[in-house]
């Protein structure tokens, strides 16, 4: 076991602050990390705040992050996928049980002994595991992505969740060209969806509350921006959308999405709203039309994923931000004021 530099916050109404975390010595399937960019994703921010507590409550001290890049320091004598040297990415799965039927079709993140990156048990230590706030990080290589050369490591960082989130269920639904598909929420999530729908070759449609991202959305590739607080807008797309991602992380009214889904369209929640959303039964019975969600993605293709961002040049938009900025980052990330993702600049825990 050693000792690495971090930041936890001590309670559900604490800020960060600069701690020191225990980290298992590399086994032989190992790969330790030393962390380079960290994103702050919206998942980080609810669980810090405990906005989960009736679903996945947090354990204290919690040192969240699951955007993880950096390089690798040391590996396993089992190891054989990397060498110290490599660039290597991880996201928000860190072990399964490996024998599950979820496990067994490439989808990890729905085995029920899967280990999340943070705020899980620690099979190695107990306790629970921590995220990538945090200097380096030691993962079974199984979970360790390959992160493509050419690609900005600050905003490829994000690509681990926020990227693998929406590629994932836009794969799934079949977002390809000629389909008509809506992204509701121009965040850290839907700034990806964006991108990856329009790689894809769909008529982009992004909805947004904050009428100040219209010229950005169309700069990552909407075709069409609509204000959704404004009705008229929202009425002009009744009936006609093949899919619709919804990355919102507040309480919204889904409805108004589930009605501008034409026969058979479907709407796949990612956004993690920490009450329940009311749906009309009408609006899903008129046209056969369909509920779901989506979790992250599995290790298979989150690889990919991360493949085709490397062939099509896609990363994250980032603000690159020291780890001292923290607290404050979180303070914007709730107003959406950031463009689109923060990204932890590692270097900066050296000084603590
Ligand atoms: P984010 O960067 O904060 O983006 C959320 C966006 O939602 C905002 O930019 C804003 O977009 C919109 N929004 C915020 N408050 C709203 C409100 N009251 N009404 C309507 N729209 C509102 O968050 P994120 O990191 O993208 O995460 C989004 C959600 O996905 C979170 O709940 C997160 O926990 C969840 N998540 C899920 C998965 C998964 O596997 N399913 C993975 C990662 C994250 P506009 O300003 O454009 O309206
Ligand atoms: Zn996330």
């Amino acid at each position: 076991m050693y000792n690495a530099k971090a930041y936890s916050v001590a309670g559900a109404t604490s800020p960060f602050s600069p701690t020191g975390i225990p980290r298992r010595d590399t086994t032989e399937h190992d790969v330790r990390i030393d962390i380079l960019f960290c994103g702050i994703c919206h998942s980080d921010l609810h669980t810090v705040r405990n906005e989960w507590s009736s679903v996945m409550p947090t354990v204290y001290p919690c040192v969240p992050g699951h955007e993880i890049v950096g390089r690798v320091a040391q590996v396993g004598s089992a190891v054989t996928k990397f060498q110290p040297g490599d660039l290597a990415g991880v996201g928000c799965l860190v072990d399964s049980d490996h024998t599950c039927p979820s496990c067994r079709a490439d989808l990890e993140q729905f085995c029920r002994n899967a280990t999340f990156t943070y705020n899980s048990q620690d099979k190695h230590l107990g306790g629970v595991t921590y995220g990538g706030y945090s200097d380096s990080i030691v993962v079974d290589e199984r979970f360790v992505l390959r992160v493509p050369s050419n690609l900005d490591l600050a905003g490829v960082a994000p690509l681990h969740c926020a990227g693998i989130t929406t590629y994932s269920p836009m794969r799934r639904w079949g977002v390809t060209k000629g389909r008509k598909v809506g992204v509701v929420g121009l965040g850290g999530l839907g700034h990806m969806g964006v991108k990856f729908a329009r790689a894809f070759g769909a008529h982009v449609v992004v909805f947004t509350i904050s009428p100040g991202k219209k010229e950005d959305a169309l700069r990552l590739g909407a075709d069409e921006v609509v204000i959704s607080r404004n009705a008229n807008e929202m009425k002009k797309h009744a009936g006609s959308f093949d899919f619709i991602l919804d990355a919102v992380s507040a309480d919204h009214d889904i409805n108004a999405y589930i009605n501008l889904l034409g026969r058979d369209g479907n709407l796949t929640l990612v956004g993690a709203p920490s009450r329940p959303l009311p749906v009309s039964a009408f609006g899903l019975l008129f046209g056969r039309r369909s509920l779901s969600g989506s979790l992250i993605g599995g290790i298979a293709e989150t690889q990919e994923m991360l493949d085709f961002c490397g062939v099509h040049n896609i990363t994250s938009d980032v603000e690159v931000i020291p780890i001292q900025k923290v607290n404050e980052a979180y303070e914007r990330l709730l107003k959406s004021d950031v463009k689109y993702r923060f990204a932890i600049d590692m270097a900066s825990l050296k000084s603590e």
